[in-house]
């Protein structure tokens, strides 16, 4: 019954195609949703499962842009540690950070960090705090410290207050050039760097960027605002696979910021009225976007950041009394 590929939805109703305006009898086209809602086509005129396709036009996604990621003992924001950091530039280079929290969480530096939270997403509303664990299946979803992928040097473990303080010089010097820093799910990364800075005696982003830690672009805030209604997880995973961007090593920092990075040019590429914003109402629109996105989330942690206060290490809670 199903004319399509495997997975594909019929109209259960006669309809109109959205192609050629022509009737569309119940149960021989294929539903496709737009971005106003559900679509029927003909099979033939039904447009391939993707995002709209891009064009040349000008916009902040062809401004230099500098990507942050970071992996972590976890997602409680004032606990959790920081073990590891990648940046990405649109101007080519990249860093990247292993992170030696050994001496605070008390596992030896080798040790899994417990979870990588730009895999999370606010408001898909599967635990307290909004935050959805998805999983890659059969991915190597948690690189210990150190480890990168094959065919990249591991990165040296540094003690937490200099590699922390590296990666801030950076991007505080982005931000200063009122250039776009983008963090997918920047809620998370932001929260955890202000509060592992502080931690270490090391000034956050605040005092280093006195105009204001911005403008951010969220990767994440944009892809919910442009395709409200597609179906489906949106982890980075999912939303790079969705462009067709590649991201070979979810979890691994390197691997994400660039994921993250492609997403910032891909989308807007897309949609020219993101485009067409300046940056400083780019970020101050996703603070909007944000607030509608997580409006049945109370708990869901502002957007781009928290400034908390870094909390005593305490491990993390077992999930089998979670
Ligand atoms: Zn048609």
């Amino acid at each position: 019954m199903t004319p399509g590929a495997a997975g594909e939805r019929a109209n259960e109703y006669d309809a109109t195609c959205a192609h050629c305006g022509a009737p569309v009898p119940a149960g021989t086209g294929l539903l496709r949703h737009a971005a106003k809602g559900w679509e029927v086509y003909h099979p033939e005129h039904a447009p391939a499962p993707g995002p709209p396709p891009p064009t040349d036009h000008p916009g902040w996604h062809h401004r230099p842009l500098l990507s942050l990621d970071i992996t972590t003992t976890g997602h409680r924001f004032a606990v959790d540690r920081i073990t590891g950091a990648a940046l990405r530039a649109s101007e080519g280079w990249e860093r990247e950070w292993a992170v030696d929290a050994s001496g605070v969480t008390g596992s030896v530096p080798d040790a899994e960090p417990a979870d990588h939270a730009p895999e999370r997403e606010p408001g898909s509303g599967t635990t307290g705090q909004g935050l959805d664990a998805e999983h890659e299946p059969g991915g190597p979803a948690h690189p210990r410290p150190g480890a990168a992928p094959a065919g990249r040097p591991l990165p040296p473990v540094l003690p937490p207050a200099r590699a922390l303080d590296e990666v801030a010089v950076l991007v505080a010097d982005h931000l200063a050039a009122g250039e776009l820093l983008v963090v997918w799910f920047a809620p998370y990364v932001l929260t955890t760097l202000h509060a592992e800075l502080l931690r270490h005696g090391l000034a956050p982003l605040t005092a280093r960027v006195p105009a204001g830690v911005a403008p951010v672009c969220d990767p994440l805030v944009l892809d919910r605002h442009t395709d409200r209604y597609r179906p489906g997880p949106r982890s980075l995973h999912a939303v790079a696979a969705w462009y067709g961007i590649p991201h070979p090593h979810p979890g691994d920092p390197a691997s994400d910021a660039t994921a993250a990075l492609a997403l910032a040019q891909a989308i807007p590429a897309s949609y020219p009225p993101l485009a067409r914003l300046s940056r400083p109402a780019l970020h101050t629109e996703q603070i909007l976007w944000y607030a509608e996105q997580t409006a049945r989330h109370p708990d869901a942690p502002a957007w781009p950041f928290e400034e908390l206060s870094p909390q005593a290490w305490e491990p993390p809670p077992d999930p089998e009394e979670a």
